[in-house]
């Protein structure tokens, strides 16, 4: 390895590309990072930390009608103000890219600012300057898409939500995934009207069928015009925004269009195939059990081997990474039972299999369901449901599944997650004293299967 500038040399400074630079380094490896934007990567900037906060400005509204409702407070006069918020969100952010730039420059990892590019096997360049390493692990993440209908440049996407000049009074939401359905949300609570129109039957494919309806139903009742089995055919500049003309001929006009129909992996221009490295037809690097690509010095985790698209998923095989780089020890990502939350308004919280899912693998499943209005409502009269549901393998009595539709199930189910993770059995859950009063408790006092 002396040979060589560096023993690994990480393209991306976003999730995966961060921690599998500074773990190696902590191993004694000699590493450089490129990065093109901004140190943190999508999370960091244009993902999860800056949507996490707009989940948070757009339920303040909800909270201030609640307490007038039920609980006796008298609330004012009150407005949101986008500009304020935005540049608090900015000043945030700025401090999160300063944190992450310390922690490389901690570990001893060479930064580089700028493009680079794979020129061979052991070769990068940044710029002008062309480096050698043993390793080459391409973190670059992934690109929103845009949808080929005539008029698609004047759609916006994820990129571009979190710097808009202005709230959009109205938003057309185009698309039936996370970021759909979280900014649906999002921009329902901040008091814009929103359309959210998905192609299929039911958003949130892949989901618990539980779980999509019961979302479907809360967004409905709060006022969001949610529009199934449509496409946009069209989109058109209009006197104010945009003009969008449906497949079921209906027009939707809106300050703001925003397409959030997925994301490619950021694989074009790096060299990669030349260099031996095999993509598959959606551009995502190959990789195989240990996060190596087809060429033995090429390595690739996180978004662009579009395998699980999340934060924790990209840090994980980081970390397997450098475990089996620079400490000797060959370790797999482990993507079983990967919990998941969409930061929806209500919540969703999700580990292990969907009911679907269950049926298609164990012989016979029980499943425990229960529908009911959080406490929190019984004074405010707001008409929410929560759902809590899980499905229990008859035979070695195992919990396969965890399903919450509510408040913080994100919160609920990451607890949850480790008792899925360590094989809990529903005896178990039984076995465990609820606290009381919670939402929580529930999941641990179910006695009777719904149905099987
Ligand atoms: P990234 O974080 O995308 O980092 C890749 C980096 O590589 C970028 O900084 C990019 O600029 C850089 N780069 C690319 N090409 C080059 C090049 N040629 N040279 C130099 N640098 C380059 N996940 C969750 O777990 N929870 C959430 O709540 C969540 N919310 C999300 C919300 C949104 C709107 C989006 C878009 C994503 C969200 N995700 C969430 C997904 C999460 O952001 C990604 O899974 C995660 O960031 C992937 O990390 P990564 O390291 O693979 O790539
Ligand atoms: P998703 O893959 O989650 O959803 C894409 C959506 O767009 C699906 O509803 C899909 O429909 C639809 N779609 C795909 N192509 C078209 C098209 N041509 N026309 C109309 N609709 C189309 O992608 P997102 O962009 O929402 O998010 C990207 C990824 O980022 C997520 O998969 C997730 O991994 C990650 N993420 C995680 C979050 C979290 O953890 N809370 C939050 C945000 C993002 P269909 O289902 O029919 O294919």
């Amino acid at each position: 390895m002396a040979d060589y500038d560096f023993d690994l040399f990480v393209i991306g400074a976003g999730s995966g590309g961060v921690r599998a630079a500074r773990i190696s380094a902590g191993y004694g490896a000699r590493v450089a990072v490129a990065e093109e934007r901004d140190l943190g990567g999508t999370c960091v900037n244009v993902g999860c930390v800056p949507k996490k906060l707009m989940v948070y400005a757009s339920h303040f509204a909800e909270d201030f009608e609640d307490a007038a409702l039920g609980y006796g407070w008298s609330v004012g006069e009150r407005s949101f103000d986008w500009a304020t918020f935005i540049a608090n969100k900015d000043r945030e952010i700025g401090r999160l890219n300063g944190i992450y730039g310390d922690l490389l420059d901690g570990a001893g990892v060479t930064r580089m600012e700028g493009r680079a590019r794979v020129e061979g096997p052991h070769s990068v360049a940044v710029g002008d300057q062309r480096y050698t390493a043993a390793h080459i692990l391409v973190a670059t993440g992934g690109w929103p898409r845009l949808p080929d209908e005539p008029g698609s440049e004047l759609a916006i996407t994820s990129n571009e939500i979190f710097h808009l000049p202005e709230q959009p009074r109205r938003l057309l939401v185009v698309g039936g995934g996370y970021i759909a359905t979280e900014f649906a949300c999002i921009f329902h609570g901040l008091g814009s009207e929103v359309v959210q129109l998905y192609r299929g039957p039911l958003f949130l494919r892949g989901f618990d069928d539980d779980v999509r309806t019961t979302l479907a139903e809360e967004m409905h009742k709060k006022g969001i015009d949610l529009r199934f089995d449509r496409t946009v055919q069209r989109l058109e500049q209009a006197a104010t925004g945009v003009r969008a003309t449906l497949s079921d001929g209906n027009v939707v006009e809106a300050d703001q269009v925003l397409c959030a129909i997925g994301r490619t992996p950021l694989t074009a221009g790096l060299g990669l195939t030349e260099a031996g490295v095999e993509l598959d037809a959606n551009g995502a690097v190959v990789v195989d059990e240990y996060s190596c690509s087809s060429a033995p010095s090429i390595h690739a985790i996180g978004d662009v081997t579009d395998r699980i698209n999340l934060t924790p998923v990209a840090i994980h095989e980081g970390m397997c990474l450098a475990a089996t780089l620079f400490d000797g020890r060959p370790t797999k990502p482990d993507h079983r039972d990967v919990p998941k939350a969409v930061f929806s308004q209500p919540t969703i919280g999700s580990v292990g299999l969907s009911e679907a899912e269950a049926r298609e693998q164990y012989t016979q499943i029980d499943v425990y369901r229960s529908r009911f209005r959080p406490m929190k409502h019984t004074l405010t009269g707001r008409d929410e449901k929560s759902l809590m549901k899980i499905l229990v393998d008859r035979a070695s009595d195992r919990v396969v599944g965890l399903h919450v539709v509510g408040p913080e199930a994100g919160e609920i189910v990451q607890g949850f997650a480790v008792a899925i993770k360590c094989g809990a059995t529903k005896a178990q859950f039984d076995a465990t004293m609820g606290i009381h009063p919670t939402a929580a408790e529930e999941l641990v006092t179910m006695r009777e299967p719904a149905s099987d």
